[in-house]
């Protein structure tokens, strides 16, 4: 297997994917949009703000790429009727996903146990495991109506390490490691459908910036250069490449 660190999808190796990113206002979300639209996906955009995920349309159609669908959803709002309806409205327009990346997340409070915010602990739960979680529970039919499916989770590098202060943004990616093993698992008899987790390391977005203020930004890696592995994974080479947690950088 090539390193998927390294990896550089061929021209137009995903044409004919639909792949659905959440987050894709901002980040790594928008980085990953960008790619695989260059690579010849139709991207469904997921975000909270709609002024964002047009900016990312804009940037897209410049570029050559097909027209996204966008899709504005809060997932600190959002109940299962408004995950059903999303679901609803990709069966409608493509009837299929072959991608689905989880990567929408919120950073929550870095404090000692005993001094969290008891409501903003539960909005980075709901926002970073229960939305994967029903995301993936209403797409299932689609995912499992693709060929060739690649559903990716996004994890960090406090499971590696987990250390104090961290909170419940540590807790959610340690649940979403055990989620997207379990589904791994659950799914094993289904060859057309992966499922796995990367860790992005640190990388140049507002998440990172809020995390560590006083870092030096120029020091951190773009999001546009920590893709290979995401792409790797949503990209034809990786079938059969399930149920494993990779890291986009060097330890
Ligand atoms: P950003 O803050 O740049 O992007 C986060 C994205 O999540 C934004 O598009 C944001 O939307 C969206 N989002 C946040 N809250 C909600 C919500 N309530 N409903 C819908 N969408 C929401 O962060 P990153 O790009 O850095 O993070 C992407 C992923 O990578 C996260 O899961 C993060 O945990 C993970 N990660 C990042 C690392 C880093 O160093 N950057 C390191 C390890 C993991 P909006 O723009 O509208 O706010």
């Amino acid at each position: 297997m090539t390193d998927p660190r390294t990896y550089v999808p061929a021209p137009q190796a995903f044409a004919g994917r639909v792949i659905l990113i959440t987050g894709a206002g901002d980040g790594i979300g928008k980085a990953l949009a960008l790619a695989c639209a260059a690579a010849g996906a139709a991207v469904i955009l997921h975000g909270r703000s709609v002024r964002k995920l047009e900016k990312v349309y804009d940037e897209i159609v410049a570029a050559g790429g097909a027209r996204p669908s966008l899709l504005p959803l809060d997932f600190e709002k959002a109940g299962p009727a408004e995950y059903e309806a999303l679901a609803a409205a990709i069966t409608k327009e493509f009837g299929r996903l072959d991608g689905l990346v989880h990567n929408a997340g919120m950073l929550g409070d870095r404090a000692p146990i005993e001094h969290h915010d008891i409501p903003k602990w539960m909005r980075t739960l709901h926002v970073n495991l229960n939305a994967p979680f029903l995301l993936t529970r209403y797409c299932f039919p689609l995912l499992k109506a693709s060929p060739d499916a690649s559903l990716i989770f996004t994890s960090s590098g406090v499971v590696r390490h987990p250390r104090a202060y961290w909170g419940a943004y540590l807790v959610s990616k340690c649940a979403t490691e055990g989620l997207m093993q379990m589904l791994a698992d659950e799914v094993e008899s289904l060859p057309q459908l992966r499922v796995n987790s990367v860790n992005p390391g640190k990388v140049r977005t507002n998440m990172r910036l809020q995390a560590y203020p006083g870092e030096d930004r120029s020091t951190l890696p773009e999001a546009s250069s920590i893709l290979p592995t995401y792409l790797y994974l949503l990209g034809p080479d990786s079938r059969g490449v399930t149920g494993r947690s990779f890291d986009c950088q060097p330890g």
